[in-house]
């Protein structure tokens, strides 16, 4: 799995704490961006995120692209209904990559007769298409880990929702392991808003492996 942060809207976090402040200010905009000192502007996120005034997040919006991701994640991520997707198409394309849990991976054994399953598929979808199914049809064929890509456009505030959903101790390897690329790229350009809203909800991340990177 590789994931990309495409784009990133309203990531300044003196901008977050200026938009914060239109509430109790009638200084234009500018002003109040202007007048922001960085002392303010942590004072004001952590007030924000300890008074749940988390609309203001609903301003800041990523959007990742995530390539080989199974089926069974994308169906999970795309439960959140709040943020906007686009997918590979099966009625377009072929299926010939799988994604294998590095859980499952570490054994020789499972990992050699899923290769051989897997072949299977691809052999089976072939002969399918040669007695002219098209790819449409053929699709009801490909197992949950046939590996897609996914764009995801999600506003900060789904995001930690999200977050606190899938970074959760029962969530699924793949898609707990596509949480925390995203929460350690958020970190990244938003880091006192990520410190106030992980210490307010307990959320514990460790850095990404490289293989994350
Ligand atoms: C560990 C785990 C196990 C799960 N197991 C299952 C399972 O077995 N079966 C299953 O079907 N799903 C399962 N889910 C999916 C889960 O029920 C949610 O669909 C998914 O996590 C999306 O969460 P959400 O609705 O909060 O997110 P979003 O859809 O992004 O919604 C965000 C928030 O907006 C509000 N909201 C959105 N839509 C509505 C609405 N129609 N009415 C009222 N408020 C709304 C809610 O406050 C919601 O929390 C599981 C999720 C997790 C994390």
């Amino acid at each position: 799995m590789e994931i990309t942060l495409v784009s990133l809207v309203n990531t300044e976090e003196k901008l977050i704490a200026s938009f914060a402040k239109i509430c109790r200010s009638k200084d234009n905009l500018e002003k109040i961006y202007n007048e922001m000192t960085d002392k303010d502007c942590e004072r004001l996120i952590k007030n924000i995120i300890d008074d749940n005034h988390l609309s203001l997040f609903e301003h800041t919006v990523f959007t990742f692209f995530i390539k080989d991701i199974s089926r069974v994640a994308t169906h999970q991520l795309i439960r959140h209904r709040i943020a906007s997707y686009t997918q590979l198409s099966e009625r377009y394309t072929n299926v010939n990559n799988f994604c294998i849990l590095e859980s499952m991976s570490n054994n020789e054994e499972v990992k050699k007769q899923l290769q051989i399953f897997y072949n299977g598929v691809v052999n089976f979808a072939k002969e399918l298409e040669e007695k002219g199914l098209s790819k449409q049809q053929i699709r009801y064929i490909y197992p949950q880990s046939s590996a897609s890509n996914i764009l995801v456009t999600m506003n900060l505030r789904s995001m930690f929702n999200f977050l606190s959903l899938r970074l959760a101790k029962d969530a699924d390897e793949e898609i707990k392991s596509i949480a925390k690329i995203f929460y350690n790229a958020i970190k990244v350009v938003m880091p006192i808003t990520m410190k106030y809203w992980s210490e307010k909800n307990n959320i514990v991340v460790e850095e990404n492996t490289d293989s994350e990177k």
